[in-house]
């Protein structure tokens, strides 16, 4: 294995920029026998040149100077060591790692040609010299050092996928794990394998595998920071190093990252082709000390992982594979309990803020869990989101929601609008659309008070596809909420070009209302703002009549909060409508 640290740096260098090594100060050791000669070749030299010249004068000085320091050049005066010039030229060269140019006086061609060919990188006539020859011979050998080192470090790239290979990969990790040692910061390995690669480029072929190899590393790049190292440690196998993990930035959050990227299907070939990895993750210091351990581990963790079907990741740290345990139990629970009719929408009432009168209601998953009773979304939503999940799940609150909205309309209650939450994870799916379509169609409702509540992120995320499904889901009579509003980074000429209708005030500026005069100025210019864009505003979690009152004064058009009521199962729900059709215009604040 090779671990030359200049190399691997400048192999980080070469990776990091992409380009080609740019050539800073250059210094260079000057081995003649008189400090005086030193001056003398200074003096030479432009003063405010970026060659640095340092001086020694004894085989023992020439390897404890190069023992402790890395020069770029060594210029050497053959008259030193004049008895053993050739194993002289080559103990230097190794130990300076560096190319060396001989100063002498022979001007024989003989003993130019000779030492050329053991190594020497220029052969310069000491009585000859000027000051342009002597930066000009210091320049040239020092370029085509780094170009031969660049050449050298192109070899070593791996052909297919233009990253690191096995031995800069090492070299790397070697290099990160000390500068990890310095500065007490910690470094992440993680392992990804393609499973059954083999059978891949059975069926289609070893193009369409490498094929398939370069748009994996593709994939694992978008996800990475220019400084983090890739390199394909084997045909159907990478490995990354990720700096600073763990203080930074979790690992599990790279890993989750990764799981997102591969999910997407791979095009091959005109063909659409579904391709799993499993994953090892292992952290230095605690999970190996060195280069060696380190790999071990995260490959042993990768082989766990192959034992989990779809794209999986292990930890080679037993404590955190628990808490990835508990995580992968609550997805099958949840998987099971969309299956399984576990899971139940709630409703919470808004009303006008006016006239107190009920307007429509906001509808909210609860699961009724088995063991740990009636979930709150904060319990799953996430797990839901990670896992895809939230996707069937979200299509099963908005049936359910639609037949529920259906048996209103039945039951009379004709205008009321009724929202639903969509997370930013359901438009990955791109069938969205069509299958909102499809579900509200079936369940025969009039469509003009449903609306759909996004957050920003949904729509920042990627903006164009989203877009276009607002605008298509807009013309089958749909509206959209903007929900947690004052919580992202609202940009209003954003949401502008969107096709909202509503802005929900998030709870927390409603909360603290009462108390702080800055949140009373905001919330009151987040409704004229809104108004100004024609939307209507609802203000959540409202809790107290004082924060009613002000609303009231300052003109919000909607609130909706425990103030009015709960979240509440559907038949009750039906109960609180029809008490409130009763006595119109009466408050219900905290009956339910
Ligand atoms: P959200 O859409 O902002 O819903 C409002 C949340 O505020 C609800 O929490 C509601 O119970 C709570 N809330 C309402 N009034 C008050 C109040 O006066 N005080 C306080 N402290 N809280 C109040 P819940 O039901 O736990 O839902 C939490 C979040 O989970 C929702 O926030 C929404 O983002 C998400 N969620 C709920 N159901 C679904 C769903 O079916 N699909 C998706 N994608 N997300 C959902
Ligand atoms: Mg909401
Ligand atoms: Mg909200």
């Amino acid at each position: 294995m090779q671990r030359d640290p200049e190399l691997a740096e400048k192999s980080r260098q070469l990776v990091m920029t992409n380009g080609p090594l740019v050539a800073g100060p250059h210094s260079v050791l000057l081995v003649v026998r008189e400090h005086t000669e030193l001056l003398w070749y200074r003096a030479m030299l432009d003063p405010v040149s970026d060659i640095r010249l340092y001086w020694c004068n004894s085989l023992p000085m020439v390897m404890d100077v190069l023992r402790r320091k890395h020069y770029d050049l060594v210029i050497w005066e053959e008259h030193l060591f004049e008895e053993s010039q050739e194993s002289f030229l080559r103990i230097l060269s190794q130990h300076a790692q560096a190319p060396v140019i001989v100063l002498g006086s022979q001007s024989d061609e003989q003993t130019v040609r000779r030492l050329i060919l053991k190594g020497a990188a220029d052969y310069l006539e000491k009585f000859d010299l000027s000051p342009r020859r002597l930066e000009r011979a210091i320049r040239r050998a020092r370029y085509r050092a780094l170009a031969q080192r660049e050449s050298h470090l192109r070899e070593q790239m791996d052909a297919l996928t233009g990253i690191l290979d096995r031995t800069l990969f090492y070299d790397r990790l070697h290099q990160a794990i000390l500068r990890a040692k310095r500065a007490g910061k910690s470094v992440g390995l993680i392992f990804i394998n393609v499973d059954n690669f083999r059978g891949i480029n059975q069926r289609f072929g070893y193009r369409a595998g490498d094929m398939l190899i370069k748009m994996l590393a593709g994939r694992i790049r978008q996800v990475l920071r220019q400084s983090d190292g890739l390199a394909r440690v084997g045909g159907d196998e990478f490995a990354v190093i990720l700096e600073g993990a763990g203080q930074d930035y979790s690992l599990a959050q790279i890993t989750d990252k990764f799981v997102e990227a591969f999910a997407k299907p791979y095009q091959l070939k005109q063909r659409t082709l579904e391709i799993t990895v499993s994953m090892g993750v292992a952290s230095y210091p605690e999970e190996g000390s060195t280069a060696d351990a380190l790999l071990q581990h995260a490959n042993q963790a990768m082989f766990d992982a192959k034992k989990e079907t779809g794209n999986s990741y292990r930890f080679f740290d037993s404590r955190r594979n628990q808490e990835l345990r508990h995580r992968l139990q609550l997805e099958a629970d949840l998987r099971q309990a969309i299956r399984g009719n576990m899971l139940e929408v709630y409703y919470q009432p808004k009303v006008d803020v006016e006239t107190n009168e009920v307007i429509g209601m906001e509808a909210l998953v609860r699961w009724n869990h088995p063991e740990f009773g009636l979930l709150t979304p904060h319990a799953f939503i996430s797990a839901a989101e990670r896992s895809s999940l939230i996707v069937p799940m979200g299509y099963w609150v908005l049936e359910s929601t639609c037949k529920h909205l259906a048996e209103l309309q039945a039951r009379g209650f004709l205008n009321l609008q009724c929202s639903v939450n969509l997370s930013f994870r359901q438009f990955h799916d791109k069938r969205l659309t069509e299958t909102v379509f499809r579900i509200i169609y079936a369940a025969n409702i009039d469509t003009t008070g449903f609306e759909f509540e996004l957050t920003e992120s949904s729509m920042m995320h990627d903006q164009e596809y989203t877009l276009k499904c607002l605008k298509e889901l807009t013309h089958l009579g749909l509206n959209f909420a903007l929900d947690d509003f004052g919580t992202g980074y609202s940009s209003f000429s954003n949401l502008r070009s969107l096709p909202i209708s509503t802005v929900k005030i998030d709870k927390s500026f409603v909360e603290k209302l009462s108390d702080s005069r800055e949140d009373q100025t905001l919330v009151a210019g987040m409704i004229s703002l809104a108004h100004n864009l024609n939307m209507a505003v609802v203000a959540e979690g409202v809790e107290t009549p004082d924060q009613l009152e002000f609303l009231q004064r300052h003109r919000c058009d909607f609130a909706q909060g425990y103030l009015i009521a709960k979240p509440m199962p559907f038949e009750d729900f039906c109960r609180f409508l029809e008490q409130s059709v009763l006595q119109p215009g009466v408050p219900n604040f905290g009956r339910i």
